[in-house]
């Protein structure tokens, strides 16, 4: 912070005082937390419920009964098209993407994975990259099954490669990295095709090195433009490593969270290997719901369509978000933050040392807040000055009062 932002904002604590102490009368109980759909988004898949109206057989399957391991075909198709793969490469899940990363890991350390001469369990000091901000449950899952996390940044197109290009080259006990390419959380960043060429081809000391390439937001656009993705699976099988990258996705964000479909994508030693461990595991997927997801949006334009609908709702939060910040932050310079053009959050960063005293203030008042270092592996912001915003939940009015009570709170946090 500069020496004239402290002085300004040292002139304006007795003001921002009395402001604070008249919203800590009001007894706020606001929440912008967790990257959660609205009511009135969830509200536009409702058809689901009475789906499917018109049978239950789809290509030719009895979505009632045991089987289909891998999923249905027309299911397949629909994922291959959002992340762009054949239809092959493609494994139906359950709801939940976040829990087919889990089940990835998970079976790495069990079993190992094709390329891999043991099972991960057996690397005494494990490890994983997390570009950082990132996707605190990423960290997590990692973290839960073993893992050292090692934290590198997210610049405006991606990891830093070089970073990440030194780590993997380093070691190998660093097994992986997450990825999430498009969107990212909660910075919005969309990597270029530069750092995914240089993902693909990089060098690594693991042979069985692994990108978990998370599109959780690969059709969350909040205006028309469509940022271009460079194909991943692509650039790894030119590079010769066609089985270093698993993607996966989700229809989370697109219909109903908890009663979605999931899928991952990979070479076809990586999907043998997975089918492999799942079939002892289950007999087969929900099918009824996979063939309610492709009745609610029929194909990949309908699934587009319902998104822009999506969009509509979540743009003018977003842009309420950017005024409120623009109009309390922008001219302190004690502050920047991301505007994304997709995805479900805005990143902020506030004056070093000021993000947890922040965050602190506004639970004061009833402003709850993702909590102070969540974006970093282990909880740990360096700077201590990232914080994520999920503007998409909470109704307008509630969104406005949070907004405000958050610049308030910057403000107070960084005068002191
Ligand atoms: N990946 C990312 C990057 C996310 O932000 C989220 C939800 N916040 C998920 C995965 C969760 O996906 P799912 O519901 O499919 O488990």
């Amino acid at each position: 912070m500069s020496s004239d932002s402290r002085a300004r904002l040292h002139t304006l604590r007795p003001q921002l005082l009395r402001q604070y102490d008249a919203l800590a009368a009001q007894s706020l109980q606001l929440d912008l937390t967790r990257g959660k759909p609205s009511a009135a988004q969830l509200d536009l898949s409702n058809a689901i419920l009475q789906l499917p109206a018109d049978g239950f057989i789809a290509d030719d399957i009895d979505t009632r009964n045991y089987g289909g391991l891998d999923g249905l075909p027309s299911v397949k198709k629909l994922f291959a098209e959002i992340l762009e793969v054949d239809t092959a490469q493609v494994l139906i899940g359950g709801n939940s993407s976040l829990a087919m990363m889990h089940d990835t890991l998970a079976r790495a350390c069990l079993f190992g994975v094709p390329d891999g001469a043991r099972p991960w369990h057996t690397v005494a000091a494990r490890k994983f990259i997390c570009p950082a901000p990132g996707y605190d449950r990423h960290f997590h899952l990692a973290q839960h099954l073993g893992f050292e996390l090692l934290a590198v940044d997210i610049l405006a197109d991606g990891p830093d490669m070089v970073a990440v290009e030194k780590l993997a080259a380093a070691d190998a006990s660093v097994k992986g990295i997450w990825c999430v390419p498009k969107y990212s959380n909660p910075d919005g960043v969309c990597y270029s095709d530069e750092v995914v060429r240089r993902l693909a081809e990089m060098r690594t000391a693991a042979a069985d090195f692994r990108i978990l390439w998370d599109n959780a937001y690969a059709e969350h656009h909040l205006t028309d433009h469509r940022p271009a993705l460079a194909n991943i699976a692509e650039y790894c099988a030119r590079a010769g490593n066609a089985n270093r990258v698993i993607q996966f996705a989700s229809t989370s964000k697109m219909a109903h969270p908890g009663s979605g479909v999931a899928a991952m994508a990979a070479s076809d030693a990586n999907i043998a290997d997975a089918k492999k461990h799942i079939a002892a595991r289950t007999i087969g997927p929900d099918k009824v719901n996979q063939l309610r997801i492709l009745k609610l949006f029929g194909d990949l334009n309908g699934l587009r369509m319902h998104m822009k609908k999506q969009a509509a709702t979540l743009k003018p939060k977003f842009d309420l978000c950017q005024e409120i910040l623009a109009r309390d932050l922008g001219e302190s310079n004690i502050a920047e933050w991301s505007q994304p053009r997709g995805g479900y959050f805005i990143s902020l960063n506030v004056a070093d040392e000021t993000a947890a005293r922040a965050i602190e203030l506004a639970a004061n008042i009833g402003v709850k807040l993702t909590p102070a270092g969540a974006t970093y592996p282990y909880g740990r912001d360096p700077r201590n000055r990232n914080i994520r915003l999920a503007p998409t939940f909470p109704a307008m009015d509630d969104l406005r009062r949070a907004m405000q009570a958050l610049t308030l709170c910057v403000r107070l946090a960084a005068s002191e």
